[in-house]
């Protein structure tokens, strides 16, 4: 059926929902490239004012995964599961999971995302291992999950193709933190793989699209309805982002966070290890799938198993094999730069909020990611994170170090950065990192 797209865009603009119809029309047009990028940014903008109805979501979502082909990997025998987060900083927990888990026997096809607004995405890490190969054809895709059982890869033209370009086009438009949006994009690149389960790491707090609770609940609800309406089991668990996971932000130093992590180590600084939460965290979720594919009894004992695979050192085996499959690539070999940056703290006290969308911003600005989609990423670039909330910092003690290529997008970032921590008197109440699971 044809419809007028600036017609489409005013009802959406009034606030009315769209029928199966429209959606289709404005999916199919803009994959097809026969509805330009000026009109969908506008439709895209509209949604993020007016949001959608359940059933509109439920219709996006199906209309962006049938945009390109499904996958069908019933013949395998494995369990099916795979693990995605709504996005966060220095949020790396996707590159030790997959080779964690597929060690302990779950089949995991990861179609990820790029870099989107100030959250950095898999692909971009994975891309900054020199020959690391992320664009894969769905024959090598296929392959790779029949012979090792775990492989990762983008959306392509022939797998959600509508995600792609609306993933793109979001990304430089000001349009990611709509509930509708980011819930038909997780979805519809869930759905093409074929999955059995899903764990979601939904994020919230400064780092995160949804800033509260009660917000990511309610995605993770969206989420998961989405996913059993569509035969996919879904375990979601809702996790703080008020400062930065880990040590790292930027791409090729989160590898090396990873790869750090993967070969037992630690990144003990005065009372902390800056790697547990990157750790503990990826533990919690791998326990999650490996319950959701009943290679677990419960959590405790997924936990157990998986604890049990990082220290063995299979699950950096593994990690090792991807690389070579899909490279070839060596995670040892990364590019990093000397050239640093040490941003000092300008008063005395307890460090009592990280403003991480700041912060995620400025890895923006040093080239860690896009501002415009044809940017390319400085693999190199990134921050390294010196305190967490709740520290006692001293007047000029070191507080992020910053890696950079250019001195003016090093004032950049600085702009973003020099607002980003507030001090206070006494020490603030740290939270757990889980807040929920549902
Ligand atoms: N992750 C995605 O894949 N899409 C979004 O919109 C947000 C996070």
């Amino acid at each position: 059926m044809m419809f007028l797209p600036a017609e489409l865009i005013k009802k959406k603009r009034r606030g009315e929902a769209l029928s199966l119809d429209e959606i289709h029309f404005l999916i199919s047009g803009y994959t097809k490239g026969e509805i330009p990028d000026y009109q969908m940014s506008a439709w895209l903008m509209a949604v993020c004012f007016q949001g959608m109805s359940p059933q509109e979501t439920a219709h996006l979502t199906l209309e962006m995964k049938n945009s390109g082909r499904v996958f069908n990997f019933s013949h395998l025998e494995r369990p099916r599961i795979d693990k995605h987060s709504t996005g966060g900083v220095g949020d790396k927990t996707s590159i030790i999971l997959l080779p964690l888990v597929a060690a302990c026997g779950l089949c995991v096809p990861m179609i990820s995302g790029r870099g989107l607004g100030h959250t950095g995405g898999t692909l971009d890490k994975l891309a900054s291992i020199p020959g690391f190969r992320i664009d894969l054809s769905l024959e090598e895709f296929e392959k790779n999950l029949k012979n090792y059982g775990f492989s990762a890869m983008g959306q392509t033209k022939e797998i959600c193709p509508a995600d792609k370009k609306l993933y793109a086009l979001r990304d430089v438009t000001g349009t990611v933190d709509s509930l509708p949006l980011i819930c038909a994009s997780i979805m519809s690149k869930k759905l093409a793989e074929d999955l059995s389960g899903l764990v979601l790491d939904v994020k919230f707090g400064s780092g995160a699209f949804m800033k509260t609770l009660p917000q990511a609940r309610e995605l993770a609800q969206r989420l998961k309805a989405l996913g059993e309406l569509n035969g996919v089991q879904v375990s979601a668990l809702l996790t703080r982002m008020d400062q930065p996971l880990g040590r790292f932000v930027g791409n090729a130093l989160e590898i090396k966070e990873c790869v750090e992590i993967l070969k037992g180590e630690t990144c003990i600084h005065g009372e902390h290890d800056f790697y547990a939460d990157t750790r503990e965290l990826t533990l919690l979720l791998a326990a999650h799938m490996l319950w959701l594919g009943k290679l677990a009894t419960s959590i405790e004992d997924g936990l157990a198993q998986a604890r049990n695979c990082l220290a063995s050192g299979s699950a950096y085996e593994k990690f090792l094999e991807l690389c070579r499959f899909q490279g070839p690539s060596d995670p040892n070999k990364l590019p990093l730069t000397k050239q640093c940056h040490t941003f000092l703290a300008t008063t005395s006290g307890f460090v009592e909020t990280m403003d991480c969308e700041k912060i995620g911003l400025a890895g923006v600005l040093l080239g860690a990611g896009r501002k415009t989609a044809e940017d390319k990423i400085n693999p190199s670039a990134g921050l390294e994170v010196l305190v967490k909330i709740g520290d006692r910092v001293e007047h000029k003690q070191p507080v992020f170090n910053i890696y950079y290529a250019d001195s003016r997008k090093l004032e950049d970032a600085l702009g973003e950065l020099n607002s980003a921590v507030t001090f206070s008197h006494s020490p603030a109440r740290t939270q757990p990192l889980v807040a929920e699971v549902i």
